[in-house]
């Protein structure tokens, strides 16, 4: 399958990077070169900034954010029924450009097309709630609130899921009447540059959302730090986040932030250990262990380890790993030669510092080239080591067994991450005990990782702050207002 090749989308249309330059497109299942994105700089970041604040401005006729609610929602709308309509070409694309399985990305396109829709019911409530009055203590007065979409806000994404990311920002973005330039990441801006072509197709207003893909310091940067940007919405790293917050401080620029994790799941000794061996295989190695949440830390009751790992060993040995594009594809490679290098080197230093390689922890024998890797499972861990205190990204868990109650509660915060945390118990009470101590935003009980566009999602300490998704993901793109009248 080819790739598009594609400009960049600022103003409504297809422009040239203003010095030229391209990127790479790396198939990860091969390693091949399969095509290229426009690799953009300041200049086209500063074109892409006035489209934006012209669509935004109330006072030029292209106003986005003073049309009602309904407006948005239609074309949010439309922009749902195209991704629904070129579902099978945007997964196939998906796959080949980050190395998802693709019926996972087929999944994905499902989700995509669900949270435009969902954000387009938001942006007509947003009509219905108007002016909302404030009782005051003195009659002399009357105050009223509104809420205001905050401006041009940059969208900063991540690979992992590179066009459902980008919809968790652009949707709630644009319901709330704000404009945007949204910058993918540069290993996997493929689909991203798709959704300019829909945003064409349906006949979005130029400069609405403008998509200006490129490399984070020379694309990137220039938007975080543009003094006619509002708002920065970012996903990615913890240290890319921290390099945002300190740029935006220094303009008091408000940001949001989903940044990186280290998430824990504790199974106690009362479960269905098949069940229980379910969710932490695809708690920890769906979508290659390359998601933020990822409940990498396994911490088992000690009375059954030996018999949960066995079956775990087991599992993970059986999982399919292949080219995405294969039918019954599980597992595909990781998205790129340096995170390929970057997980074999968290594994050898796990050896290193003493702990066991109980399965996997290399390339699968029948892939000769591309950059997969067998699900890796580590134990004889140590709270002190690499493994279980930094963020791998791919798929490996490491574990540790617990044996009471408040010992599993201790291991499970002992990160500076506070993403998400499972618990699988069938004891329900337990599980509210830990539900509470859990430090972290997101918590599932006998589960992992289900997402909805309606619930928040976000977390606490080095995972960043602020939520997206659900009426919470709107929020992020809306300013109160006060208004007081002497009467
Ligand atoms: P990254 O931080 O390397 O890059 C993210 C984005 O930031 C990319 O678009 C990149 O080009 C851009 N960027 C890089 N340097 C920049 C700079 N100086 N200024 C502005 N932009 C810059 O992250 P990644 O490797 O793409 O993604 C993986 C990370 O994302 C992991 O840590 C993962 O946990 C995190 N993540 C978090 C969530 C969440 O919801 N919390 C979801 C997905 C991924």
């Amino acid at each position: 399958m080819e790739v598009p090749r594609r400009t960049l989308f600022i103003d409504g249309e297809w422009r040239a990077p203003v010095l030229g330059n391209r990127i790479d497109v790396i198939n990860p299942s091969s390693g091949e070169i399969i095509g290229d994105i426009p690799a953009a700089t300041a200049e086209d970041v500063e074109l892409a900034v006035v489209a934006a604040q012209r669509a935004f401005s109330r006072n030029r006729g292209r106003d986005w954010a003073a049309a009602p609610g309904a407006i948005r929602a239609k074309y949010l709308r439309a922009i749902a029924a195209k991704v629904t309509e070129k579902k099978s070409k945007l997964a196939r694309l998906e796959a080949i450009d980050c190395g998802k399985p693709l019926d996972e990305a087929a999944w994905d396109m499902d989700d995509v097309a669900g949270c435009f829709e969902y954000y387009a019911d938001l942006a007509e409530g947003l009509d219905a709630k108007g002016k909302v009055p404030i009782s005051l203590p003195l009659d002399t007065f009357k105050s009223h609130v509104v809420k205001e979409p905050i401006g041009v806000v940059g969208l900063i994404t991540p690979w992992n899921y590179p066009l459902l990311l980008a919809t968790w920002k652009v949707a709630p973005a644009l319901a709330a009447g704000c404009t945007a330039i949204l910058k993918p990441s540069e290993l996997t801006s493929v689909t991203c540059l798709e959704l300019g072509a829909i945003c064409q197709e349906v006949g979005l207003p130029p400069g609405v959302l403008n998509i200006v893909t490129g490399l984070g310091p020379e694309a990137g940067a220039p938007l975080a730090s543009h003094p006619h940007v509002d708002k920065i919405a970012f996903t990615g790293s913890t240290a890319t986040g921290t390099r945002i917050m300190t740029v935006a401080a220094q303009m008091v620029k408000p940001v949001s932030l989903e940044l990186g994790g280290k998430s824990p799941i504790v199974i106690f000794e009362d479960v269905d250990l098949d069940k229980a061996a379910e969710w932490t295989i695809f708690g920890c190695f769906w979508t290659n262990g390359q998601i933020c949440s990822a409940t990498s830390r396994l911490i088992v009751h000690e009375s059954i380890a030996a018999e949960f790992l066995e079956r775990l060993v087991r599992w993970t040995q059986n999982i399919r790993i292949s080219d995405p594009l294969e039918e019954g594809c599980r597992l595909g490679p990781v998205v790129s030669a340096g995170q390929y290098k970057k997980i074999l080197k968290f594994i050898s230093t796990a050896k290193s510092e003493g702990a066991t390689i109980l399965s996997g922890g290399g390339r699968p024998k029948h892939l000769k080239k591309g950059y997969f890797l067998e699900p890796t499972i580590i134990t004889d861990v140590s709270t002190s080591m690499q493994i279980w205190r930094e963020e791998v990204f791919g798929p490996v868990l490491c574990v540790k067994t617990f044996k009471t109650e408040e010992e599993a509660i201790e291991l499970a915060n002992d990160t500076h991450y506070g993403l998400g945390a499972a618990v699988i118990s069938n004891d329900l009470d337990r599980c509210d005990r830990l539900t509470q101590a859990f430090r972290c935003g997101i918590v599932w009980v006998n589960c992992s990782q289900p997402c909805f566009c309606q619930a928040p999602w976000g977390g606490n300490k080095r995972s960043g702050f602020g939520r997206e998704l659900g009426e919470w993901g709107l929020e992020n793109y809306l300013t109160v207002k006060q208004v007081t009248r002497y009467i």
